[in-house]
């Protein structure tokens, strides 16, 4: 089956850089209306000029902030339709052992990883249900699997997407949307860089890795595009590992 979106009306978020860049671009270029958010408005301009080719456009949104995140999604179904792919990308971590954590980073982590994708999910739903179609997916992380010690919060966030999606892949199944999670390993982003010692980091994820290169965000696109499609219509409540082989299960 043919992978296209049709103009489908599609939410990125954390689509200035990285991986949400790589599936912002890829889900317009194969037909998706798509709106990428940025939380600076200098970040969404560059999405707006990277999208304008293809009818997309970038706009400002702190998924931390209950409000902005349903006045966007309200605003975006008023002027384009209601939004029938939803891409849960925005994310950040912050490295820490559990006994020099401070709650405000542990708070910090959990809500814009987690609680705002029971906002962002939320806030589309209802649309969804009404279009008898949806796609939800959340971007989980290789962490999870692993378990890794120095990421306590941001290894619990994940792994909640992953259960997110299959709690809400039974309750929304009936009305034709489907909830799944790509966990992506490790990639070259700007996330990368927390980490003290990028060579011996990268040895790491060799050591880890089937596969002997280094992930592009552009992997994670196609497998997303898979899921945001209609090829994979009797998929759901499922996690896509695209690590290069490093979980098996
Ligand atoms: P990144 O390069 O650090 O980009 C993070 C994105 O999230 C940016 O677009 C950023 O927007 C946005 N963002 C951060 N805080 C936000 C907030 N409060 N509200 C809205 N947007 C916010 O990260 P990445 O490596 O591309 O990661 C993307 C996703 O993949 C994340 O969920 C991450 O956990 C996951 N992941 C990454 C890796 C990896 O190896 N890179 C591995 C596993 C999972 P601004 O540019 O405006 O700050």
């Amino acid at each position: 089956m043919e992978q296209t979106l049709n103009g489908q009306v599609t939410l990125v978020t954390g689509a200035s850089r990285g991986i949400g860049a790589a599936i912002a671009d890829h889900l317009a270029a194969r037909g998706g209306t798509v709106v990428g958010t940025a939380t600076s408005a200098a970040g969404a301009a560059a999405i707006s000029e990277r999208l304008a080719a293809h009818g997309g456009s970038g706009r400002v949104l702190d998924v931390t902030d209950g409000a902005a995140v349903d006045a966007l999604i309200d605003d975006i179904a008023k002027t384009l339709g209601p939004i029938t792919v939803l891409v849960n990308n925005a994310g950040i971590t912050r490295d820490q052992l559990l006994l020099r954590m401070k709650d405000e980073d542990w708070s910090a982590i959990i809500d814009t990883n987690l609680s705002s994708v029971f906002r962002t999910s939320k806030a589309v739903l209802r649309g969804m249900m009404k279009a008898r179609q949806g796609r939800i997916i959340n971007i989980a992380s290789v962490t999870f699997s692993g378990g890794w010690s120095d990421l306590a919060p941001y290894v619990q966030s994940k792994g909640a997407l992953i259960g997110l999606a299959r709690a809400w892949a039974r309750e929304f199944g009936a009305h034709g949307i489907t909830v799944n999670a790509i966990s992506p390993g490790a990639f070259p982003t700007d996330a990368e860089k927390i980490h003290p010692d990028l060579p011996a980091y990268e040895k790491r994820i060799y050591e880890h890795q089937a596969i002997q290169r280094r992930g592009s965000p552009a992997d994670i696109a196609n497998a997303l595009m898979f899921l945001a499609s209609d090829a994979s219509s009797f998929i759901t409540g499922q996690t896509i590992n695209v690590d290069g082989g490093w979980v098996m299960h």
